[in-house]
């Protein structure tokens, strides 16, 4: 009865365009320091990206969709509903009549293009999913194109093979979108910080975390204006030290230096300070001799002090029985729950994957749902072809995340970081597949 599904590499790839964010999901940017890491994604996720592949999450089997569908009667989806095991927390009611026309008219509010609200957007027919500005206006639909694209091929070769019709009547009522959890922003540029934290860069002096590009953009400022200076006086002078831009150390430490600014602040319980330590212990960095034991201990330190990041790491752990701890997936996945609970993107998406592997796939949408509105493409992924193409996810709320994903990605973007980034992949330096 169970069809086997596959989440392969390619589910999820794509990139992105900008615009800025408002008022979706508002609530968003806690106070910094408070919530230092949540949401973001862990730096062990290449080390995932195999395991994950190889999950294959066993959904009820679909009804067949063939080119010309006619429409399962409310009836005959309620029937075929009742002889599947989808899990404890599922609720299955069939749509009234009426609701997808309510639905669309409260999504058609949003430019994805560029976020602003206007009487005159445009929706996108490949996909029905996303609005863009009237051409007349701006040339938003072009300029989201590359962000757009494969997301939008692969909604229309569904709808295609639906003969255009945008439910086959079999999808699930998963509720509204859950509220995003709060994000911070960079202090420097303001945008929201990454969800991956190989994007972002923690000073050790204070505690304060900025966004990769801009804490390289601070340094090649200081080296801009020593030159300025030495022009300017018309002699060699003594370069300025590259300091932090918050408490004025000197970023140029030995790893002695480094190791000692993360103890004082590990004394001070910060969980991101932590987690860092525990890391260097982990590897060996920073002149530290391996101790995977130490490390465990204090990622477990960190994580009861709120730290997702640290939590993920140990799910990571416990998944793949690294760090001298024993492979237990149970172990993990509690891991995983409490990342996830905290806020942490990629968490929600292996958790999402555990829970529907235990065979409650309501809580599955729901935690690919949240990480997608997030920013995370992975989890995009895995509700275009496990959920939506299988008719369990309805159109409208598909398109709920997917304008949702979008805004959340524009308001991790600006050009800085856009070269940036660009910068990194070319030279391998930053190659995350959930954020192609
Ligand atoms: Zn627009
Ligand atoms: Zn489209
Ligand atoms: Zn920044
Ligand atoms: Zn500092």
């Amino acid at each position: 009865m169970c069809s086997k599904l596959r989440i392969s590499s390619a589910d999820r790839q794509e990139m992105g365009k900008k615009s800025k964010r408002r008022g979706v999901n508002a609530g968003k940017k806690s106070a910094v320091g408070a919530s230092r890491s949540n949401g973001r994604c862990g730096g062990d996720e290449t080390a995932i990206v195999a395991d994950a592949d190889s999950r294959a999450l066993a959904l009820p089997q679909a009804p067949s969709v063939s080119t010309n569908v006619t429409p399962i009667t409310a009836a005959a989806a309620a029937e075929q509903l009742g002889s599947m095991s989808l899990g404890e927390s599922v609720e299955r009611k069939v749509a009234p009549e009426d609701t997808e026309k309510k639905d669309d008219e409260a999504l058609a509010k949003l430019c994805s293009g560029c976020g602003k609200k206007s009487d005159t957007l445009k929706m996108c027919h490949g996909c029905q999913c996303v609005w863009y500005c009237d051409k007349n206006g701006a040339d938003c639909l072009e300029r989201h194109r590359e962000e757009h694209e494969k997301e939008c091929r692969r909604i229309k070769e569904v709808l295609d093979k639906r003969g255009g019709n945008l439910d086959v009547g079999t999808e699930i009522d998963i509720g509204p979108l859950e509220k995003l959890p709060p994000q911070e922003e960079c202090l420097i540029c303001r945008c929201t910080m990454p969800i991956y934290e190989r994007l972002q860069m923690y000073y050790e002096c204070c505690g304060n975390i900025v966004c990769r590009s801009c804490s390289t953009m601070h340094i090649s400022k200081t080296g801009e204006l020593n030159l300025k200076r030495s022009r300017d006086l018309e002699r060699e002078v003594p370069p300025l030290p590259v300091v932090c831009p918050f408490c004025r150390i000197t970023l140029r430490r030995s790893d002695e230096e480094v190791l000692s600014l993360l103890r004082k602040r590990v004394e001070l319980k910060d969980p991101y300070a932590t987690c860092e330590l525990a890391l260097l212990y982990g590897y060996g960095s920073r002149g530290l001799p391996v101790d995977q034991e130490r490390c465990v201990v204090l990622l477990r330190e960190a994580a009861d002090l709120g730290c997702p990041r640290a939590s993920s790491r140990l799910g990571s752990c416990h998944d793949f029985g690294e760090m001298g701890l024993e492979q237990n997936k149970d172990e993990a996945c509690k891991h995983w729950k409490k990342a996830a609970e905290g806020g942490h993107f990629y968490a929600m998406f292996v958790h999402g994957n555990y829970v529907g592997l235990s065979g409650d796939h309501v809580a599955a949408l729901r935690h690919f749902r949240l990480s997608a509105a997030g920013g995370h493409r992975g989890s995009m992924g895995t509700l275009m072809t496990c959920f939506f193409i299988n008719g369990f996810l309805r159109h409208r709320d598909l398109a709920e995340t997917l304008q949702a994903m979008y805004l959340a990605r524009a308001e991790e973007k600006s050009e800085h970081r856009d070269e940036y980034n660009k910068l990194l992949k070319e030279t391998g330096e930053y190659n995350d597949p959930y954020d192609m």
